[in-house]
C-alpha cells in the first residue's frame, strides 16, 4: 500500500538511532508516510521492552493498528528483524496485503480504596503484584469461588505471549500464543500449616477469570508491563482475557518454538545433531 502510515518508536542506543535514521531515510525515499497519531502500523526498533512501549503509547488504537519489532541487540520475542534486513522489510511494507496474526491480551480491572471507579489496565506480558517490606496477604478466587489464601512476595498474571518474560522467571510454563489463556504464578509464597497455596503455576480458560483481594492494610506494587505504578493500597483486582488482542504485521512466519529453543537453549541445531551422534 503507498497511503501506509507507519509510526516509528525506539530506544536511544547509538546502534538504534542510527537505524532509526537509515530506515526514515528509506521510507523517505519510497514515499512511505511517518507519523505519529494514528498510523496503520507501528514500528518498534530496540528489544522487547520498547516494543512493550510502544504497545503502550498506542495501546487505545489496538484495533486499527499493527505492530512490527526490528531487534538492535539480542533477537526478542516481539522483534523478529534484524537490521540487516530493513530493505526486505521495506519491500514487504511497499507491496503490504494487511497480512497479520494476534495475540491474547490481559485485562486488568483495579478497584483502588481512595477511588471510586475501578481502573483498567492492558497488558501485553504481565501484571504483577508486589509488597516489599514484609509479605503480602491476599485472598484469590477463581471466578466467585475462594481458591486459596495466599501469604508471601508476590503474583504475577501473564499473557501468553508474556510467558516468556518475568512469568517464566517465577517458574511458570511457556505458553504457545494461539492458546487463549492466562496464567498465574507465585513469588515466594509462605507454606505451612496456616496458609496453604496450590504452590505452582495455575493457567485458567478464556472464560474464567481470576479476582484477588489484598488484605486491607497493604500498600502493594502493581507493575504492568515495563510499567511500575506507586504504592496504594487496593481494594481488588480482577484479571481475565481482553477483548482486544494486538496485531502484528506478519511478512513471514517464525515458529513460536524455534524462537523458544534459540532464546533459552541456543545450541545450534547441528552442534546438538552431533552430539546426539556421540550418545
Ligand atoms: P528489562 O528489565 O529490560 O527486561 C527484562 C528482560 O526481559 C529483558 O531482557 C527483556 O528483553 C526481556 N523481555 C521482555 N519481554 C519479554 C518476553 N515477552 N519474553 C521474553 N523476554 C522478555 O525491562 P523491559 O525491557 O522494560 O521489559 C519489561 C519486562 O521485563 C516485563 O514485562 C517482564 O516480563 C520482564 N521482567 C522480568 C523479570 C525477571 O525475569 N525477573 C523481572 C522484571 C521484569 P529486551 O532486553 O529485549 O528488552
Ligand atoms: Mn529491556
Amino acid at each position: 500500500r503507498s497511503d501506509m502510515k507507519i509510526a516509528l518508536v525506539h530506544n536511544q542506543t547509538p546502534e538504534t538511532l542510527s537505524v532509526a535514521a537509515k530506515f526514515k531515510e528509506m521510507c523517505l525515499s519510497e514515499k512511505i508516510e511517518i507519523i505519529t497519531d494514528h498510523p496503520d502500523l507501528v514500528v518498534s526498533i530496540g528489544g522487547d521492552g520498547t516494543l512493550l512501549s510502544a504497545f503502550h503509547k498506542y495501546e487505545e488504537q489496538l484495533n486499527h493498528v499493527r505492530f512490527v519489532g526490528i531487534h538492535t541487540g539480542h533477537l526478542g520475542f516481539y522483534t523478529d528483524w534484524r537490521t540487516y534486513e530493513l530493505p526486505e522489510l521495506v519491500e514487504s511494507l511497499k507491496h503490504d496485503k494487511g497480512e497479520s496474526v494476534s495475540y491474547p491480551l490481559l485485562d486488568v480491572r483495579v478497584k483502588y480504596a481512595d477511588e471510586e471507579e475501578e481502573t483498567r489496565y492492558i497488558a501485553l506480558n504481565e501484571a504483577s503484584l508486589k509488597k516489599m517490606d514484609g509479605t503480602m496477604v491476599c485472598d484469590i478466587y477463581v471466578k466467585d469461588e475462594l481458591f486459596e489464601t495466599f501469604r508471601g512476595d508476590g503474583l504475577c498474571v501473564s499473557t501468553p505471549t508474556g510467558s516468556t518474560g518475568f512469568s517464566k522467571s517465577l517458574g511458570g510454563a511457556v505458553i504457545h500464543p494461539r492458546t487463549e489463556a492466562i496464567q498465574l504464578t507465585e513469588m515466594a509464597s509462605v507454606n505451612n500449616r496456616i496458609y496453604r497455596t496450590l504452590s505452582s503455576p495455575m493457567i485458567i480458560a478464556k472464560d474464567e477469570w481470576i479476582v484477588i483481594y489484598p488484605h486491607k492494610e497493604d500498600r502493594l506494587i502493581l507493575s504492568v508491563d515495563h510499567l511500575t505504578f506507586k504504592k496504594r493500597s487496593i481494594e481488588r483486582l480482577v484479571y481475565r482475557i481482553a477483548q482486544e488482542r494486538v496485531h502484528f504485521a506478519r511478512y513471514r512466519h517464525t515458529h513460536f518454538w524455534d524462537r523458544v529453543e534459540d532464546a533459552f537453549i541456543g545450541v545450534k541445531k547441528n552442534d546438538r545433531n552431533e552430539r546426539t551422534k556421540e550418545r
